[in-house]
């Protein structure tokens, strides 16, 4: 279907929910793309969370993000032992949630540079999650 076409059946078909979540199964990480405003919107709408507009295109982010925030939730061993939870900052500019895979939980860092990738949910289901860059330095020291 062309872009021109999504735009007009905007109110028919799935939600932006379930687009994403088929992006997702995919293998894909998709985020919104205004193309009035050319701001990018996450989590998924209708409408431009900026400016109103419903003429939203699905893009590949860069996959670029920045950890705003992180917390370390605690969880016995036989259901998985500790888990990390992040807020984000995508090159793009949304703020989204998720968590870091390879890297000690206690190491992970507010402002530490992060990719995105397609990984799996507790339930087996895809979702986003993040990996430090490599050239962040994974506990080597950098002088
Ligand atoms: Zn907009």
């Amino acid at each position: 279907m062309s872009k021109q076409a999504e735009r007009e059946t905007w109110t028919e078909g799935p939600g932006p929910d379930a687009v994403f979540a088929k992006h997702l199964a995919d293998g894909e990480f998709r985020i919104q793309r205004c193309a009035a405003c050319a701001r990018h919107v996450f989590y998924p709408r209708l409408a431009c969370s900026h400016c109103g507009s419903v003429e939203l295109d699905w893009v590949a982010p860069s996959g670029r993000a920045t950890v705003y925030a992180v917390s370390v939730v605690s969880r016995s061993a036989d259901k998985g032992g500790p888990y990390n939870v992040v807020l984000v900052d995508l090159a793009e500019g949304p703020r989204m949630m998720g968590r870091v895979d390879g890297t000690a939980h206690e190491a992970v860092r507010i402002g530490m540079p992060v990719t995105a990738r397609v990984g799996k949910g507790a339930g087996g289901e895809p979702c986003v999650v993040f990996e430090a860059d490599a050239a962040a330095g994974g506990g080597g020291s950098a002088r």
